[in-house]
């Protein structure tokens, strides 16, 4: 049993590679919603019920970056950059986030909630059973509003906990291009207000690159975000670094996330903050890019770190964090326990959760789950294979999902 035991808090330094490891034969006690006690068998309180599991038991992992709703996948896109286009002939031919956009917007509510449900049931079948799921395919009030809805909707279905993040400054949408402070006036005048009034959002992220929104817009947005009571997260230093991560340790965010072009100033800051550093390796893998950010870096230099799926359309088609785990250790130079602590604590830490998940300890939520390996190791090297055998969420196991469900059914909007 791998329980990540310690400190309720972000692990850093040589914490981040200080795993508890029990072996032999550990055993641990739910009681309602809760882990009860955790120790070996022997020693256990005795239980109404048994269940026994064979393979290596983890904390349920925490997927802490995803844009888990949407319609259509983008394999033109996938196909043209095959072809060696860049991002701006393929957004010229049609494509990039403004085709999801234009899909979001043409599909209706009960669609959305539906793929998200599919989707995410995926997502926690292997082994994800918190879901930080981001809208930002909507770039209008109405269909920010209709994604974080249909995130809701799917919320009941799956046994999952999704944590919603607003995300209407994801792109600047093709009729504000020419005024882009007017569509910043909307998303902190309009869509904040109304986000916030109907409790669909638990914090609000901003894409802060070259381009896109810049360091100012960005602060603009989670201040007033932030007055309305939103945690603070940021899409930071993912092409081009702009000072992204030094303006989230600024606000206090809870996390930076991407931080492949971060700078050594930026390192600086965020090892001098709470805020977390959410590395997504599976994105510049899938796109095809040298670099990935300098997880090793973050570490040596104290900051808090993190690894996500980024699941969405265009960048990040995958719902494996145990894959994202193996490209962490592959990739980034994770020691396995750094990969394994990324994605529960540290990942918890990323949605403010650090006090409530990501550990096999008495007090924290009974989200556990179950592989099918000898070695805990295992659960970063068998990369692509899905080893999750059993899942709990709150307590109770979840039921297996029907054969039927999948990612690829799309109807055309
Ligand atoms: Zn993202």
């Amino acid at each position: 049993m791998v329980t990540c035991r310690g400190p309720a808090s972000a692990r850093r330094g040589p914490a981040l590679a200080q795993l508890e490891v029990l072996s032999g034969d550990p055993a641990v006690l739910l009681e309602g919603d809760r882990i009860a006690w955790v120790g070996a068998r022997k020693d256990a309180p005795r239980a109404s019920t048994t269940v026994e599991v064979q393979g290596v038991l983890f904390p349920g992992f925490v997927d802490c970056h995803t844009h888990g709703v949407f319609g259509a996948p983008r394999l033109d896109d996938h196909e043209r950059r095959a072809l060696g286009e860049d991002y701006q002939a393929i957004a010229a031919a049609g494509g990039g986030i403004l085709q999801s956009v234009r899909d979001v917007r043409a599909r209706p509510e009960d669609q959305l909630a539906a793929l998200a449900r599919e989707r995410l049931t995926t997502l926690l079948w292997h082994g994800s059973t918190t879901i930080e799921v981001k809208s930002g395919y909507g770039l209008a009030t109405d269909a920010e509003l209709k994604q974080l809805r249909a995130l809701q909707r799917a919320g009941r279905d799956v046994p999952a906990t999704l944590i919603p993040t607003f995300l209407g400054a994801h792109e600047v949408p093709p009729e504000y291009a020419n005024r882009r402070a007017e569509y910043v006036r909307l998303v902190c005048e309009e869509m904040l207000p109304a986000v916030v009034s109907e409790r669909l959002a638990r914090a609000c992220d901003v894409f802060c690159e070259p381009g896109v929104f810049d360091v100012a817009e960005a602060r603009t947005i989670l201040t007033a975000a932030r007055r309305l009571g939103l945690d603070c997260k940021l899409h930071a230093d993912e092409l081009q670094g702009s000072g992204g991560a030094e303006l989230a340790a600024e606000l206090g965010a809870r996390s930076a996330d991407h931080l492949a072009a971060v700078s050594g100033a930026g390192i600086a800051a965020l090892a001098a903050s709470d805020t977390v550093a959410v590395v997504l390796p599976a994105t510049m893998t899938f796109l095809g890019r040298p670099r990935q950010a300098p997880a090793r870096r973050l570490v040596e230099a104290g900051a808090a770190v993190a690894l996500a799926t980024d699941f969405n359309p265009g960048s990040s088609p995958t719902i494996s964090l145990p894959l994202v785990m193996a490209l962490g250790v592959s990739q980034l130079g994770l020691r396995h326990a750094e990969a394994v602590l990324a994605v529960t604590v540290n990942a918890a830490a990323a949605l403010g959760l650090a006090a409530d998940r990501g550990q096999i300890a008495a007090g924290f939520r009974a989200d556990l789950v179950a592989l099918a390996v000898s070695d805990w190791r295992e659960a970063a090297y068998w990369m692509g294979a899905n080893l999750v055998t059993d899942v709990w969420t709150g307590g109770s196991a979840c039921p297996s999902p029907s054969a039927r469900v999948c990612l690829g059914f799309h109807v055309e909007a």
